[in-house]
């Protein structure tokens, strides 16, 4: 049996129904808990738990979370193309880190014209 996303071989009986789709145990989980940036429960964890840690602005980011967050910092405003393509990232990846600096209230999206852009919190 083939994995519906990740084309991976799952091994016999290892295998989830997801709507229809056969997927491997990682692709289910990742399925079941996709990243959720608008997720106020989400926010208010992440910034609880700083707060409890005693972290503020960028203290405990990763390091490509904190030269997202000086970029756009400096820049004022970034567009998503703009940070993929600044970082070398792929969009899936600016979504994830994205989505952390929205939950720690550091990095929003605005919206200008047809065009989105982020900014700081
Ligand atoms: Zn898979």
């Amino acid at each position: 049996m083939i994995c519906s996303r990740c084309k991976e071989e799952i091994p016999a009986g290892e295998s989830y129904d997801y709507f229809g789709q056969k997927l491997c145990e990682d692709c289910y989980m990742a399925a079941l808990e996709p990243p959720r940036p608008c997720d106020p429960a989400a926010v208010s964890s992440a910034t609880a738990t700083r707060k409890q840690l005693g972290q503020r602005g960028t203290d405990g980011l990763t390091p490509i979370q904190k030269r997202i967050y000086e970029y756009i910092k400096e820049k004022g405003r970034a567009t998503r193309e703009e940070l993929v393509a600044a970082f070398d990232l792929p969009r899936w990846e600016l979504e994830k880190q994205f989505a952390v600096l929205r939950h720690c209230e550091l990095v929003r999206a605005t919206k200008e014209g047809n065009q989105i852009f982020l900014t700081l919190w």
